[in-house]
């Protein structure tokens, strides 16, 4: 198998010193265990975070240890009655081209049911995570107004699409002017935003006239700044990611504006609640499949890829993600060597 490792911890945006490329033997099959060959490997903001030292809601790689990820595979080789070669399976191999896995660690997707890669994306963790804390914590009520940014992503661009089943409004920013034209034309917006427009903040407060009821958390920075200004009495902000923070190495300049936060906190009866989705997994997972599926079966979620073909090209890929070159989902297409 050809595996990307982590070689090195980084400071800033990861560069290619972080990474190793190494071809190894995979070990023989044991019973009740599948070799699996990676179709689809998914590039996730989360692994940002993995490739540091500090340990966070989970342990952080090791040096050495193949970069982390979720993947659709190919049976090639089954030990298993469970599994037959030639399925497609979700697992989580990672950045390598071929993986061990236990059977009962991968779950089997059925490809006339939905395109395979969509279990990485909108049918996968992060359509998920747009649901449970869209739903349990965001609790859109129709007619309110819903505010999300990374919005063409699969995250942010199913918070929108699910606010506007449930009634609400939604405004969408997203960076660029086709990123924007996106957010309405593709996504069903109300509003779209660009956060790098000169105008931003003004343009936000046009676009929010009854102020903000749900901001969905994705980016921090700038955008949250300006967003919070605007919050309504009672507003919810489930905080899902603050990516525009990742690659940082240092504080933001400025005074701390921390108490200022926590009294708009109070006099505004705030709820400011993180998660990380998995807490969901049990009490929305089955609603999650049943709801999304039918919502993308009938047109009102729609989804958006971008497909980077061969694995050595994952690290510059992830690279541009969290600077918002990706334009959809992105995914490493692995191709059969
Ligand atoms: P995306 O595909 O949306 O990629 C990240 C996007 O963030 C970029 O494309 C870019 O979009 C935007 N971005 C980057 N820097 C900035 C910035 N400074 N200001 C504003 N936007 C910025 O990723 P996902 O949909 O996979 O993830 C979205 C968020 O959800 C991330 O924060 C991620 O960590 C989080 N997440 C959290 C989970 C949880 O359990 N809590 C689970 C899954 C994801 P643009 O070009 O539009 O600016």
């Amino acid at each position: 198998t050809t595996q990307i490792r982590l070689a090195a911890r980084p400071v800033g945006e990861p560069d290619d010193t972080c990474f190793e490329t190494v071809t190894v033997e995979l070990p023989a099959l044991e019973d009740g265990q599948v070799l699996l060959r990676t179709v689809y490997l998914s590039l996730d903001p989360y692994m940002r975070g993995r490739m540091s030292a500090a340990r966070s809601y989970a342990a952080p790689l090791e040096i050495g240890d193949v970069m982390l990820g979720g993947t659709v595979s190919e049976v090639v080789e089954s030990r298993s009655s469970d599994v037959a070669v030639g399925d497609l399976v979700l697992s989580f191999s990672g950045w390598q081209s071929h993986a061990v896995a236990d059977a009962g660690a991968v779950r089997r997707l059925d490809p006339s049911a939905a395109p395979v890669s969509t279990a990485l994306g909108v049918l996968g963790m992060p359509g998920f995570t747009a649901y449970a804390g869209l739903l349990e914590i965001g609790r859109p009520q129709a007619g309110e107004t819903v505010v999300v940014a990374a919005a063409t992503g699969p995250v942010g661009s199913a918070v929108g699409q699910i606010a506007k089943v449930k009634g609400a409004r939604a405004v969408g920013i997203a960076g660029g002017p086709e990123k924007r034209r996106a957010l309405t034309e593709e996504f069903g917006f109300d509003v779209g935003l660009d956060h790098r427009s000169p105008d931003f903040v003004e343009e936000l407060a046009a676009a929010t006239p009854d102020g903000i009821d749900v901001y969905f958390e994705n980016v921090g920075g700038p955008v949250a700044d300006a967003v919070f200004r605007r919050l309504n009495t009672y507003a919810r902000v489930p905080v899902c990611g603050l990516v525009a923070n990742y690659n940082a190495t240092s504080a933001p300049e400025g005074p701390d504006r921390l108490p200022g936060f926590m009294g708009q906190i109070l006099s505004r009866s705030l709820t400011i609640r993180g998660f990380i989705q998995d807490e969901f997994t049990r009490s929305h997972g089955r609603d999650f499949l049943r709801d999304m599926s039918q919502w993308v079966g009938d047109g009102s979620v729609r989804y958006r890829e971008d497909v980077v073909d061969g694995l050595e090209k994952a690290p510059e890929a992830f690279r541009g993600m969290l600077r918002g070159a990706n334009f959809g989902k992105l995914l490493v297409q692995v191709g059969p060597d």
